[in-house]
C-alpha cells in the first residue's frame, strides 16, 4: 500500500475524489442539503433561537465525495437544554444519546438528527471514558475531531462550506490526517488511531506519515479504550470495502498486538523448507476470497463470514510441529483455533450469537477436508449439514474460499468437488422433505372421520390422503375430512 507522503499518493489520483473545484463544492453541498430539507429547516430554527447549526463528519465528508452518506450528524452551539428547547413541538420524539456527552436524537418525519453540542472532550489520564468539555466555537469543535476529512462542516440554513483543517484537500488526495497533532488528538482519544484503520477500509484512503508515526509512538494508549469501542471500530473495518488494508494498518502500527495478538502471531516464521505458506497472507487472502462469494448470503457486508474467513487458522501457530523429514502439522487447529475464536471474541465483548457462529465456522472449516473425491456416507452428509446447522451456506462460502493454492488444476478439482458435494446435500434436502411428508390425518382422525375400524379400508384412505396432499399441499383438517368423505361415498 502507497503511503500518503509518496509521490502518487501526494498528487491527485484516486481513491480521493482528484480535484474537487469550489464550484463542485458548493455544488456538492447545496445538492446535501436539497435531499435533507429538514437540515435546512433545523438550521432556521436553531438561528432564530440564536444558536448556530451546522452539518458535520460523515455526512458532508460522504456527500463531497459523491457517495451516499447514512445519518445526519449536526453541531450546534447550543447546549442540551437548549436543542431540546429549539426541538419541542416540531420533532415528533427526541431522547438522549448520551446526554454527558451532549448528544440529543431526533426524530422529525423520516428523518433522524443526531445533535451534539459543540465539545472539546478528553481522557483523563488512565480514564475509560472521554470526560467532555462543550466548547464555545464551531472551530474548536472540529479541532477536536479525529480527522480533517471528518472535521468540515456545512453550515446551516445557508449551506456555507467550514474547512478550518484543510479537510477538503485531504479528501481530494485521499488521505488520512489528524487536525491537531496527531501525539495530542491520538492521546486525548487513543480510539481515534483505530478509528484511522477503519477509515482505511472504508474510504479507501491512506494514512498521513505523522499520523502513522503517532500511532507507532502511541500504540500502548488503546489499552485505556474499552472493549466496546474498540469492537465498533474492529467491525467497521472488516465490513468496509478493504478490511485487508485496514487490518494491515492494525498489524504494521502494532494496534493489533494489542486488539487481536491472534492476528500478528500468525506471521510465522516459515520453516527453513518452506513446506507451509505464510498463514498471515493466505487468512487475508481467503478473507478476500469469502467477501468475492458474499453474494451468496442475503445481506452483505456479512460480518460473520469476514470474522470467520480472518480467524480461521489462528490455532496454527500454537498446534504447529515439525515432524521428521521436514514436515509440518498442525493437527486440531480448527479445535484449538475455535477455543482461541471464542476468547478472544468474549474479551472484545462480541455478542454470544455471533462468538457461537463464529466458533463454529472456524470449527468446522476442514471437514470437508475428509471428504477426499466423495466418499462419505449419506449419514456423513446429513452430519456435516447438522453441524452446521445455520450457519450452512457460510460454511460453504468458507471452505470454497480457503483454496489458495497457485496450483490451478489443484483449485478447481477442489471447487468441482465442493459443489459435487453441495449438489449432494440438495438431494438429500428433497428427499427428506418428501420422507418427512404426511397426509394432513393420521389413522386415528380417519378412522374417526369415515367412522370405521381398523382394517385394510384404512391403509387405503391414508394412501388416497398423501396422494391429495402431494398434488395440492397442505389442506389443514376439515378440508381433508371433506374430501375423504367424498372419496369414501364414491368408492
Ligand atoms: P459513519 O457514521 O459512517 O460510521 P462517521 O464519520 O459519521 O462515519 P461517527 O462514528 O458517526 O463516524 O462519528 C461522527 C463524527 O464525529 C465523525 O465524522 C468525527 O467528526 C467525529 N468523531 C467520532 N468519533 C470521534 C473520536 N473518537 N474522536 C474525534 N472525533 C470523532
Ligand atoms: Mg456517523
Amino acid at each position: 500500500m502507497s503511503d500518503a507522503t509518496s509521490p502518487s499518493a501526494r498528487g491527485t489520483r484516486e481513491p480521493g475524489t482528484g480535484v474537487l473545484t469550489s464550484h463542485d463544492l458548493g455544488a456538492r453541498a447545496r445538492e446535501l442539503l436539497r435531499s435533507h430539507p429538514v437540515v435546512v429547516e433545523a438550521g432556521r430554527r436553531f438561528t432564530e433561537a440564536g444558536h448556530e447549526l451546522a452539518l458535520v463528519g460523515g455526512p458532508v465528508r460522504d456527500a463531497l465525495l459523491g457517495r451516499p452518506g447514512v445519518d445526519l450528524d449536526l453541531t450546534t452551539s447550543a447546549r442540551p437544554d437548549d436543542i431540546e428547547r429549539v426541538l419541542a413541538g416540531w420533532a415528533d420524539t427526541t431522547w438522549d444519546v448520551g446526554r454527558e456527552f451532549g448528544t440529543i436524537g431526533a426524530r422529525i418525519g423520516d428523518d433522524v438528527l443526531e445533535i451534539t453540542t459543540y465539545r472539546s472532550d478528553e481522557y483523563e489520564s488512565g480514564s475509560r471514558k472521554p470526560t467532555v468539555a462543550f466548547g464555545d466555537d464551531l472551530r474548536g469543535d472540529l479541532a477536536r475531531r479525529d480527522f480533517t476529512v471528518n472535521a468540515l462542516a456545512v453550515r446551516l440554513p445557508d449551506g456555507e462550506v467550514v474547512d478550518e483543517f484543510d479537510g477538503v484537500a485531504d479528501l481530494a488526495r485521499g488521505v488520512l490526517r489528524t487536525p491537531i497533532e496527531p501525539e495530542v488528538s491520538f492521546g486525548d482519544d487513543p480510539l481515534r488511531m483505530m478509528r484511522g484503520a477503519r477509515f482505511v477500509s472504508q474510504l479507501g484512503f491512506a494514512l498521513d506519515e505523522t499520523a502513522r508515526a503517532a500511532m507507532i509512538d502511541l500504540v500502548d494508549r488503546i489499552e485505556i479504550v474499552s472493549a466496546e469501542r474498540v469492537r465498533d471500530e474492529l467491525s467497521k473495518l472488516l465490513c468496509g470495502a478493504d478490511p485487508v488494508a485496514g487490518l494491515r494498518v492494525l498489524v504494521d502500527t502494532g494496534l493489533a498486538e494489542r486488539v487481536l495478538p491472534e492476528l500478528p502471531a500468525l506471521l510465522l516464521e516459515r520453516d527453513e523448507h518452506h513446506r507451509h505458506k505464510d498463514v498471515y497472507e493466505h487468512s487475508l487472502t481467503v478473507l478476500e476470497q469469502a467477501i468475492a462469494l458474499e453474494g451468496r448470503l442475503e445481506r452483505a457486508p456479512d460480518l460473520t463470514i469476514r470474522l470467520a474467513a480472518l480467524l480461521h487458522d489462528i490455532g496454527k501457530p500454537r498446534t504447529r510441529r515439525f515432524e521428521s523429514g521436514g514436515r509440518v502439522t498442525f493437527h486440531h487447529h480448527d479445535v484449538v483455533g475455535a477455543k482461541m475464536t471464542r476468547k478472544r471474541m468474549r474479551a472484545l465483548r462480541f455478542s454470544n450469537d455471533l462468538v457461537e457462529d463464529v466458533a463454529k465456522l472456524v470449527e468446522l472449516h476442514l471437514r470437508f477436508h475428509g471428504y477426499g473425491e466423495g466418499q462419505w456416507t449419506d449419514s456423513a452428509v446429513r452430519r456435516y449439514v447438522r453441524d452446521a446447522g445455520d450457519q450452512l451456506e457460510r460454511l460453504h462460502i468458507l471452505t470454497r474460499a480457503d483454496s489458495t493454492t497457485r496450483n490451478q488444476r489443484k483449485a478447481q478439482r477442489l471447487q468441482r468437488t465442493y459443489d459435487e458435494l453441495e449438489a449432494r446435500i440438495a438431494v438429500l434436502a428433497e428427499q427428506e422433505e418428501l420422507d418427512a411428508m404426511r397426509p394432513d390425518l393420521d389413522g386415528n382422525q380417519i378412522m374417526a372421520a369415515l367412522d370405521i375400524g381398523p382394517g385394510r379400508e384404512v391403509g387405503e384412505a391414508y394412501r388416497f390422503l398423501l396422494e391429495l396432499r402431494m398434488d395440492r399441499g397442505p389442506l389443514g383438517e376439515e378440508l381433508a375430512t371433506e374430501a375423504l368423505r367424498s372419496w369414501w361415498n364414491a368408492r
